[in-house]
Parts: C-alpha cells; structure tokens; sequence
C-alpha cells in the first residue's frame, strides 16, 4: 500500500497500523514454534497474520454509553496470535 492509503482526511494513521503489524510479527515469532504442529508454508504464516490483525479492531470496552479503545497489552497480543494459529491448525487452508 501507498503512504496515502493510510490517510483520513489527510492524517496519517499509518504509525498505529504498523505498530500493531510489528507486535502481531514478533509475536508470531515467538508463539509459532510452540506448535509443533505448524507447517511454516506461506498460506499458514498469512492466514495466522491475516486472522491476528482482524481481532485487533474489535478491542474496545463500554463503559456506560461511552465506548472506549482499550489499549492492547502484550497479554492481549499473545491471546490474539495464540488464537489464530489455533484457528489456522484446525482449519487449513490447503490440503494436508
Ligand atoms: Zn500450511
């Protein structure tokens, strides 16, 4: 994607996308060899990546009628890689 792509009537929200992006990277660096399991081929790795960055938006908590942004920990970006290799292990998108 082009730098424009990530302007909203001309502010950049390109820093918390890539933030995100690299805590998803590192921590599919460190959970992936956990599971013995993973095949390590290239539609596995992308579906794990693809699937983590989709949970990251709908991290929000209510609070009364005001909807906050919760900050995301590294517990919540371990909860949320941890899921989508699950995800991906059980149901692949290749044949075996
Ligand atoms: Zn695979």
């Amino acid at each position: 994607m082009k730098k424009e792509d990530y302007e909203v009537f001309g502010i950049s929200v390109e820093n918390i996308r890539n933030k995100n992006e690299s805590q998803v990277i590192r921590h599919m660096r460190e959970l992936i060899p956990q599971f013995p399991e993973f095949d390590y081929c290239s539609i596995c790795i992308q579906d794990v990546y693809a699937l983590s960055l989709n949970q990251l938006s709908p991290r929000y908590i209510q609070s009364g009628t005001i909807v906050l942004k919760k900050e995301l920990t590294e517990e919540d970006f371990k909860d949320i890689v941890e899921d989508s290799i699950e995800q991906v292990l059980k149901n692949k998108n290749h044949p075996a």
